[in-house]
């Protein structure tokens, strides 16, 4: 069984990597992958993707107003979400040193901090264009 499961992770983190820089949600890995290999169930990508986010092995982007989206991109980057259909991309920015140093010290009474989310709201081009027409 652990063997299975090992061979089942692989499986979805090489499918993860093939859809590299789309930021899918777990449901979108899914259904890429399934006529492939009819043999796992959507729990078990979803189980595997938030496994792999847990373990370090996924960045997990949360987006308020749907569903959990994953990329095999590990080093830390900030993400934008289209406000109309929840498409996730890279944002490229330049934060200050002396920015993030102040993010990385920053306190609240009654919590323990381990970490903080950024996230640029937006519109895709294929939602910005459909606005215009
Ligand atoms: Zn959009
Ligand atoms: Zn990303």
């Amino acid at each position: 069984m652990a063997q299975r499961n090992t061979v089942q992770q692989k499986i979805i983190a090489g499918q993860l990597a093939k859809l590299h820089g789309s930021h899918p949600t777990a449901d979108e890995v899914y259904q890429s992958m399934k006529d492939e290999y009819p043999s796992i169930s959507r729990a078990t990508v979803y189980r595997n993707l938030n496994k792999m986010s847990d373990n370090g092995q996924a960045l997990k982007v949360r987006v308020s107003s749907g569903a959990d989206h994953f990329d095999d991109t590990l080093r830390p980057h900030y993400h934008v979400v289209c406000a109309k259909c929840d498409r996730v991309d890279d944002v490229e920015v330049d934060l200050p040193s002396n920015v993030t140093e102040s993010l990385d010290k920053a306190t609240a009474p009654g919590f323990t901090i381990t970490g903080y989310e950024l996230l640029f709201c937006g519109l895709c081009s294929a939602c910005a264009q459909e606005r215009q027409e």
